[in-house]
């Protein structure tokens, strides 16, 4: 008994067909926007009948019934929170992934050298030593985990891992906009959401004095800080911290130098001037980042890169007898990639980055986000001409915060842009997410579409007008 096809040619005709469903759904992006999930799929989906029909009936209800209900992040006109679009060498690569089916735990294999070398690639743009460590994971999410447990290893040592941190109160600094990862991390790890310290932004970013001052107020107090978190792009208005001040700060006060540049890190390789952003980023000690934002590969896959292997593996590295490496064959090679983090299974993430920069190059993905960066300068610059709307933030990158009417008091402009979000959203025109700045809830544009045009970005705005008009 197996679970293979019962009929190899039936099989093979019906995922002919359905590759061609998903190509046709690829080549139409541009026209299928997000739509309201239809009100009977809930029930369609639940498996409470119809299974067990074989692959060609399920290949018809893949095409029928879950392809047409997408996020809609794949359109145009998709400038909700921060979400990536994918790419056609995705689609490749995950079938390619799937066929093979390979396990990045570690052991001798192909699939492991791909992972390497796109840590190796990463590791040089980064302008991290060769000898740092790496690993692909789920998002930023987890890299934070990851980079903040080997910050720990190195603030209280190897035992932290056999006996918990015991009574220490390890304290953590980050400016205002440090995204919720990081505070989630901070609560799973057991060093305490409380125990984050968020600090006054400037327009460049954290303020420096003011975190000298915390650390030195929680050293006082008897508390122990260990870690500062540069925000390499903030989500809430895409700011970007001086890493080279962070990084000297980091240094005078021996704290390790996380950066969060999950997507906006990646502005690294959209040239001139965007690449400024990040200068001094190659000084962390580690840095989490997404590939599934801004470089757009199909979810889901960030990493995370640390400066001290020796800090990466220590806190992780743990083979019992059964996962013992070899000299020689399938058990062999090295580094395995579950000593640097907390899984063990791992699929093939690294497939669908290496397969993208082979198809694309580094160039022609930085030339999009650098196209992307342009395309918010120019939302900003069609806001700032409506004589109605305003700009709530500069445009530092790829984020655009706006009111769609500065004329009214904060909180009808709050109920204004909410409406006009839903409205854009389920009309298809455009899809903006909201923020919350300085008492108003704003319209937000995060473009991380290497879909969108000019024109896209013209009638997202001219549709935002259309519906202030309207109310
Ligand atoms: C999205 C984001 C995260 C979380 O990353 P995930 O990939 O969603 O886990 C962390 N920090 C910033 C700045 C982000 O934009």
């Amino acid at each position: 008994m197996s679970l293979d096809p019962d009929d190899p040619d039936e099989f093979r005709a019906a995922a002919h067909r359905l590759l061609d469903a998903c190509l046709d759904q690829f080549e139409a992006a541009r026209d299928r926007p997000w739509q309201p999930v239809p009100g009977d799929t809930s029930a369609g989906y639940a498996l409470d009948r119809g299974l067990g029909v074989g692959e060609a009936a399920l290949a018809q209800r893949l095409a029928d019934e879950v392809l047409p209900h997408g996020t809609g992040n794949t359109h145009p006109r998709f400038f909700g929170w921060v979400h990536g679009t994918g790419l056609a060498s995705g689609l490749m690569s995950e079938l390619v992934a799937a066929t093979m089916n390979a396990n990045l735990g570690g052991r001798d294999h192909g699939a492991v050298y791909i992972e390497r070398a796109v840590i190796d690639w990463a590791r040089g743009v980064f302008g991290f030593p060769d000898t740092a460590s790496g690993v692909l994971v789920t998002g930023t999410s987890q890299a934070t985990v990851i980079a903040l447990a080997c910050a720990r290893l190195r603030a209280l040592g190897p035992g932290v891992r056999q006996h918990g941190q015991g009574a220490a109160r390890l304290t953590t600094y980050a400016g205002a906009g440090v995204h919720n990862a990081t505070k989630k991390a901070l609560e799973l790890l057991g060093i305490g959401g409380g125990n984050l310290r968020c600090l006054p932004e400037t327009r460049s970013g954290v303020d420096i004095p003011a975190m000298r001052a915390a650390i030195a107020a929680d050293r006082a107090d008897g508390a122990q800080p260990f870690a500062i978190i540069g925000s390499a792009g903030t989500v809430d208005l895409g700011r970007f911290d001086d890493l080279h001040a962070l990084a000297d700060l980091a240094r005078d006060e021996g704290l390790w130098l996380h950066v969060d540049g999950a997507f906006g890190a990646w502005t690294r390789l959209a040239g001139t001037p965007w690449a400024g952003l990040t200068d001094g980023i190659d000084r962390a000690d580690s840095l989490a980042c997404d590939f599934h934002k801004w470089m757009y590969v199909p979810y889901e896959c960030g990493m995370v890169l640390v400066r001290d292997e020796a800090a990466h593996r220590g806190a992780f590295a743990a083979r019992p007898s059964y996962l013992a490496g070899q000299a020689r064959g399938l058990a062999g090679g090295e580094p395995w990639f579950c000593d640097y983090g907390t899984d063990l299974s791992r699929g093939n993430r690294a497939l669908k980055v290496w397969a993208a920069l082979v198809a694309y190059g580094p160039d022609r993905l930085g030339a999009a986000i650098a196209d992307n960066c342009a395309g918010a300068a120019q939302m900003g610059a069609l806001v700032s001409d409506d004589p109605h709307m305003a700009l709530l933030a500069p445009v530092v990158s790829n984020l655009c915060v706006f009111t769609a009417d500065a004329r009214l008091d904060a909180g009808a402009q709050s109920a204004l842009n909410i409406r006009i979000a839903q409205d854009l959203q389920l009309s298809g025109a455009a899809v903006f997410s909201t923020v919350a700045i300085d008492g108003i809830t704003a319209l937000r544009a995060a473009i991380t579409n290497h879909r969108t045009r000019p024109k896209d970005v013209a009638h997202a705005i001219a549709a935002v007008a259309r519906a202030r008009d309207a109310g």
